[in-house]
């Protein structure tokens, strides 16, 4: 992989743009701002740093190796080598999560302010603990409930492993666990976020799901249209909730399906007059030419001229009959072709509106509310970053439980915090309900 190619990946994985320094970048090296040399220096120590961990986080990325990586002239300044690989380690992008320490953990931490409690077991509670941990605090965890995990809980189901929180670790290319999957060396699954829909217990035929979903994706990128081409607004000024936005492009999409439908029927009623003229003029040839005929008949050799007269008239005729008869084909065909894909007077039938509904469903699972107190312009499926959706096989709370034992750390569960005083030394907890027997020294 070219080192360009390299950089965009490692920078993405990080959740960081690769051609740029981010605000928070900015305020750590005001220099980079100015000049456009130390920008693109910054660049690319930052970006080779964030290589070069991804590439072995299983490993502490030292400062002169580092340096070993960046070809002169780019490795002469050791401080702001030395700046980047703290401001990356300090905002947990290179030497996070479960790695093993050369340099071992930092002793010179006061220790006025060497105690830390963190409070709260969940994923944010333990991820700041094990930072502050490498950094050389002492971290107290505390939590309210009977175990660690908070919002993430696998439960054993025979051999199975079931979530009743936390599940899936979205968009794995900039998704920070992806590095604790590695660390810790469980076992990734990619997951199909596509559900199968059921309906009254059975599998809903794949071409209609297709065609369901076709409609929806229709219907989002009108609202995404409609969105960026001008603010949508009620009369009162509110925003339109993402409900109504979807409730008008389906009722333009059942109004374009009834015009349709009369088009259709108006087409083919056209035609089929067309027809009916043709066929009538066809029997009045036929009648003529009949008349004539018969006329030839009657006068026989008598009068030559008037036969001619009458045989030219034949023959014109015939001709219009050739003609019409053509035509009255040509109508006939374009009714076959026309019959054979008849317009519908319904866009969707009532049943696939429930199917349709599904996938509403989904963005509300998404959201976390319903559309009608999500703005329309808000696509969170859009707005996905890329990279596959992972689970792991040996369940979210099996991974925290090994971060918690990894670096030994010290929870006190069944505590609930329900006072905290901050005074200028530093931080009291007043009243610390204790539902275990173990009793706190706060
Ligand atoms: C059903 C469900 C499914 C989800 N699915 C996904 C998913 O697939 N992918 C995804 O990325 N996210 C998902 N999420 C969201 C994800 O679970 C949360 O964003 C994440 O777990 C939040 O972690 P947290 O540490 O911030 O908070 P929490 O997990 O809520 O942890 C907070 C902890 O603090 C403790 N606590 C609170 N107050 C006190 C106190 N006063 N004293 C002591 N302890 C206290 C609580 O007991 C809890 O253990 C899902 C959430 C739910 C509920």
């Amino acid at each position: 992989m070219n080192n360009l190619l390299a950089f965009r990946v490692a920078a993405e994985r990080s959740r960081l743009p690769y051609d740029r320094p981010t605000d928070v970048e900015y305020a750590f090296f005001p220099e980079i701002r100015t000049s456009r040399h130390a920008n693109t220096v910054f660049l690319l120590i930052r970006n080779t740093a964030l290589k070069l961990w991804l590439s072995n986080p299983l490993y502490e990325l030292e400062i002169p190796e580092l340096r070993r990586e960046l070809a002169p002239p780019f490795n002469s300044d050791s401080q702001l080598i030395e700046n980047v690989h703290n401001y990356l380690s300090r905002y947990g992008l290179i030497n996070v999560g479960i790695f093993k320490r050369s340099t071992g953990i930092p002793r010179n931490i006061p220790e006025s302010v060497k105690s830390v409690v963190v409070i709260g077991a969940g994923v944010a509670g333990i991820s700041a603990a094990l930072q502050l941990t490498s950094f050389g605090f002492d971290v107290t965890i505390i939590e309210g409930r009977e175990e660690i995990g908070g919002r993430v809980r696998s439960i054993h189901v025979g051999n199975q492993i079931m979530e009743i929180g936390a599940d899936t670790f979205r968009s794995s290319r900039s998704n920070a666990m992806t590095v604790l999957i590695q660390q810790l060396q469980v076992t990734p699954i990619s997951v199909d976020e596509k559900t199968p829909m059921y309906a009254d217990g059975k599998f809903v035929d794949v071409l209609r799901d297709k065609m369901i979903n076709a409609t929806y994706t229709a219907c989002r990128d009108s609202i995404d249209v409609l969105t960026h081409n001008a603010e949508q607004r009620q009369e009162n000024g509110l925003y339109i909730s993402r409900q109504r936005g979807f409730e008008n492009v389906l009722n333009l999409i059942e109004r374009e399906s009834i015009i349709k439908y009369y088009n259709f029927w108006k087409i083919l009623n056209d035609i089929t007059e067309k027809r009916e003229n043709h066929y009538q003029t066809l029997k009045m040839c036929r009648e003529i030419i009949n008349m004539n005929e018969k006329r030839l008949t009657e006068i026989g050799s008598s009068d030559p001229l008037l036969r001619r007269s009458i045989r030219h008239d034949i023959s014109v005729t015939l001709k219009k009959f050739e003609e019409n008869f053509e035509k009255m084909e040509e109508c006939e065909v374009e009714i076959h072709n026309a019959r054979k894909a008849p317009s519908s007077k319904q866009a969707m039938h009532p049943s696939d509106f429930r199917y349709f509904n599904f996938y509403l469903g989904h963005e509300e699972f998404v959201f976390g509310a319903p559309l009608e107190q999500v703005q329309m312009s808000c696509d969170a499926v859009k707005s996905k970053l890329p990279g596959a959706s992972l689970r792991v096989k040996e369940g979210v709370s099996g991974l925290l439980e090994r971060l918690v034992e990894s670096r030994n750390m010290d929870v006190r569960l069944n505590h609930r915090v329900q006072n905290i005083n901050y005074e200028d030394n530093g931080v009291k907890f007043e009243q610390i309900s204790v539902f275990a027997h173990c009793q706190l020294e706060y």
